[in-house]
This record gives structure tokens, sequence and C-alpha cells, in this order.
């Protein structure tokens, strides 16, 4: 048996066999070829699926996003096309003998130090785009344009170097007993999502490829990983994991609870989710509502911008199950690390501080309008609310909603039916928390993003793990900026709630009531345990 500290990220024990995701690298390793017209032939009909692909990513984004934004996918059949590269990747197969990997990675490379040389931004784009069209028909040739997560055939513990958000998202949670990293901050979203899909998990761990299929047992309490665990600790564990079993027994009587405190203080207990697959938690843990649903991951598991048809039919069923209790959805909140490559952002070197949240959507008004569109189409089906991420002015929040109104237009000129939909704005820059009164004139309720309020309030990267000591979330600066924005909120009537991480710190529930929150938004897990002080607070 080896026995492992970590870093606990989030508790539960899980017991089970080990699945290594190896990282993803590209096989470009020079092997010389004998049959050249194959190979060359090989390269080609790799370059034809490619081109096919993009054809019919095309015609889907032209009719979902408009032409201006679909123009890329054009581009990028012209780079698949272009002669130059194609003639250069074909002398060097046939003049060279190699394989066409190699022949693609050398010529794109040529290619885009040409490009560079010119000193022109536009080229310098341009370059990325080469390298990605150049990297996808590297995986076509390769057969590698697989997911990660194909080989999670059955329930297992994920182990790997690092595991991205949108990587989480796109795995079988049903197979996914735990997850371990080496790398990883505990306010990453990879970290979030493993709490939202409530999976023991532990960062920091020196993993290795070869415990590949080894057995395990995984202690989120503590971040204790026992690799080959020996009789004695498997039987101690049995023992933990049965008066875990008692504690929840424990916190399901509280399901039927109200969230109201013994002198009669209201609190409601919402629920954080990042899938319509999270509603089952929600529903089981009787939350009020969902305080805050990351839309963002919709994006993330697709291909492409997911159309109003998708994201409609996504958005109604998660309403519909909640059966008229509030749903809270926040518009995509990408950036950061959650980024899809379809929307081809440029490599920032400070992506938290960069390009995301609202600046994205109302910098793509096709995407942001095709998302309200659905959210508002949905809201004739129950109780919905929209959340706006990042925002640092009141005039981006006028800018929203002008855009609202042009929605809420179009969808009556269409005769397409909606609810009332609450306005909400959330508080997580410094800059918001500051003008939180102007912005409560403005907004419908607001919603206190802890974990980027944190974040840029201390200058601590959440994604950075180095720096994990210095993010602390009860430091006084972050507790009196939430006083402040809930009694400036109260000032012009608001409600105001948190759903950010803190909002599930247990250690600080009575002080948010005594600073008079109204709503704490929790991943499901939380919900009992939360509401058990509530119901047993004099406050
Ligand atoms: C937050 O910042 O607190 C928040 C809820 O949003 P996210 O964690 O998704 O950035
Ligand atoms: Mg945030």
């Amino acid at each position: 048996m080896e026995i492992f500290q970590g870093i606990p990220v989030f508790g539960g024990i899980a017991e089970g066999d080990i699945l290594f995701l190896a990282k993803d690298k590209r096989n470009v390793a020079c092997v010389r070829v004998s049959n050249i017209d194959k190979e060359v032939e090989r390269y080609e009909a790799a370059c034809l699926a490619i081109t096919r692909r993009l054809e019919e990513l095309y015609r889907k984004a032209l009719s979902e996003i408009g032409e201006s934004k679909a123009k890329i996918l054009d581009i990028y059949k012209l780079i698949v096309m272009d002669s130059e590269l194609n003639e250069s990747v074909k002398t060097m197969i046939r003049e060279k003998r190699v394989n066409a990997e190699y022949a693609v990675s050398c010529a794109t490379d040529e290619l885009c130090q040409h490009l560079l040389s010119f000193g022109d931004d536009y080229l310098r784009v341009r370059t990325a785009d080469i390298r990605d069209i150049a990297g996808k028909i590297i995986d076509e040739l390769n057969g590698t344009a697989r997911e990660r997560s194909a080989a999670l055939t059955e329930p297992m513990v994920i182990m790997a170097d690092e595991l991205k958000p949108s990587e989480t998202i796109q795995m079988d949670k049903s197979r996914i007993i735990a997850i371990v990293t080496r790398k990883g901050s505990t306010l990453s979203h990879t970290a979030i999502l493993a709490k939202t899909m409530n999976i023991p998990a532990v960062f920091g761990v020196n993993i290795r490829k070869g415990w590949n299929g080894r057995h395990v047992i995984v202690d989120g309490y503590t971040g204790l990983v026992y690799v080959d665990p020996d009789d004695k600790t498997v039987r101690l564990y049995h023992e933990k994991r049965s008066e875990a079993e008692d504690i929840r027994r424990h916190y399901s009587l509280l399901k039927t609870k109200d969230d109201v405190t013994k002198s009669g203080r209201q609190v409601h207990i919402y629920a954080n989710i990042s899938d319509p697959d999270d509603v089952d938690a929600v529903l089981e843990n009787n939350a009020a509502g969902i305080g805050l649903f990351r839309s963002e991951f919709l994006f993330l598991k697709s291909q492409n911008y997911p159309g109003e048809e998708e994201q409609f039919a996504v958005y109604k069923s998660v309403v519909e199950r909640m059966n008229n209790r509030e749903v809270v959805i926040r518009t995509c909140d990408v950036g950061g690390d959650k980024l899809p490559g379809y929307l081809h952002v440029p490599e920032e070197t400070n992506p938290a501080m960069g390009y995301r949240g609202i600046r994205l959507s109302l910098d793509r008004p096709e995407m942001f309008m095709t998302q309200l569109r659905a959210i508002y189409r949905a809201s004739a089906y129950g109780t919905l609310s929209v959340l706006y991420p990042l925002v640092i002015s009141v005039e981006e929040v006028l800018q929203i909603k002008k855009i609202v109104d042009d929605v809420k237009a179009e969808l009556t000129r269409e005769k397409q039916p909606f609810g009332l939909v609450k306005q909400g704005v959330m508080i997580e820059t410094p800059a918001a928390a500051v003008i939180s009164d102007l912005i409560a004139q403005e907004a419908d309720f607001l919603s206190i993003g802890t974990n980027d309020l944190t974040q840029y309030t201390l200058a601590v990267d959440r994604q950075n793990e180095r720096i994990d000591k210095y993010y602390d979330v009860d430091h006084p600066a972050i507790l009196r900026l939430i006083k402040m924005i809930v009694d400036n909120g109260h000032r012009y009537g608001k409600k105001v709630g948190i759903c950010g991480e803190l909002a599930a710190d247990l250690s600080l529930t009575e002080e948010f009531i005594r600073m008079g929150v109204d709503a704490l938004s929790v991943s499901a897990p939380y919900i009992l345990p939360l509401r058990e002080l509530i119901v047993n607070s004099n406050l």
C-alpha cells in the first residue's frame, strides 16, 4: 500500500479501480514511409474528411449564428484547401519519405514562421487558425479525435495530471466515483463541478501513469489517497462509509423542513447546477429553487455554438422539472478556464481579467440574443429569472436591458409566449460591489459571486494553486463588501443572495443571516447541512 496526501477538494469516500487519463498528446513523430502514394492518399482523405465536417458545421452555424460569425469556418475550409500548404505537405512526404502527420506539422511551422515575420496583427491571428486546423488534420490522420473519456466503461476513479472543466462535464458522471489530479486549484470550475456532481475529489497528488487499473481508496474529506490499500485500511474505510451513511440518514430528516430560522426569518436555500442532470439532486434535497444554472457548460459540451432550439429544450426541461420553483439561468459565462475552441478567442496573458462573461456576450449580439430568446421562450413553462455575469458598470446593465427589450419585442411579433423574467446582476467584481447601489436601481435582484469577487479583491488568481493560501475566503474585505452589497440592494427593495462557494461555508451561515442575506445558493450536497443551521438558528 502507498499513501499520498493531497488537497481535499470535495468530501466523500470512494473505493475502486483507477482510470489514468493520459495527456492528449498529438503523435507527430517522424516515421519513414515506404509507400509514398498511399501516404499522400491518406493525407488527401484526411483533408477531405475535415472539409466535409467544416461544410456541415458552416451550414449549421449559418442558420444559427449568422453569416458573419459562420465565416470563420469558411476560412478554415480555405486553409485546408490551401494549395501552397497542400503542396508543401505532399512535397515533403514525397521527397523526405516521411509520414503525413510529420509533414503537416513541419509545413505548418514553416508557413506560420513566414506569416509571423511580417509582424502584422491580422496574420498573427491567422497563424492560430492555421495551427488549429493542422491539429485537426493530424488528429484525423492519427485517428485520435476521440474523447479522452471514451475508456470510461464502468465506475472508476479518474486520475489525470489536470482535468479541464470542458473534459469533466463531458464525462458520464454515473461512471466517475472520484477525481484525483496533480494540478488544479480548489476554486477552479473542475472543483466546482465535482461538488455539483457529488463526486469526492482530491487535487495535488503526485499521480503516476503506472497506477492505471490499480485499486485505490480516495478520502475526499482528508485528501488521503491509498493506492493498493491493505485489508486493514479497506475495513477501516468500510466503517467510515457506514458512518457517512448514518450522517446522510440524519440529514434526510431535514428534507421537508422550511428554510426559516427559529425567530421566523426566511433564508432561501437554492441550488447551483451546471447540467440538466443535476436537477435530480436538487429535487432530492428539496431546494427552494435553482439559484445559479451555469449555462456555459452547455456551450462547453458542444462542438459548436448551441442553437436556439437546443438551448430552449434544455432550459424548458429544467424549468418544467422544477415545477414553478424559481430557476435562475446565468447567461453564458465563458472565458478563463471555460473556453470552447469554436469561440476563437485569441490567447490572453491574463484571461481572468480578459475577454469573458458579459463582455463576450455583449460583443457577440447574435450569440447573446439566441440565448436570451431561448431563455425567454422557456419562461412560459415556469418561474424563470436571468442573471448576468462579470458586470462592472451600470452602462453594461442598460445595454443588456436594451437587448432584452429587443428580444421581447421580437418574440411578441412572432407571437411566441413568454413569462415575466426577473433580471439579476451578479456582483462579482469589486467595481460592481462598490456601485451596487446604482446597479440595484436597474436590476430586479443581486447575486453575489464570491469566487470571482474574492479573486479580484485579493488579487489572487483562483486558477493558481500555488497561491491558494492567499485565497482567504473570509477576509474582512470580502465580508465588508458582502454587507455593503446586501445593504445597497435592500435600500432599493431588491433581494440579495450569494451564489459563490462561500454560501456553503457553514462557519459563516450565522453571519450571513445577521447581515440579512436573502438567499444562499449552493451545490446540492450542501443543501441539507445548511438547512440544519438555518432551522436551528435563533436569529
Ligand atoms: C462566482 O464567481 O462566485 C460564481 C458563482 O461564478 P463562477 O464560479 O462560475 O465564476
Ligand atoms: Mg464568477
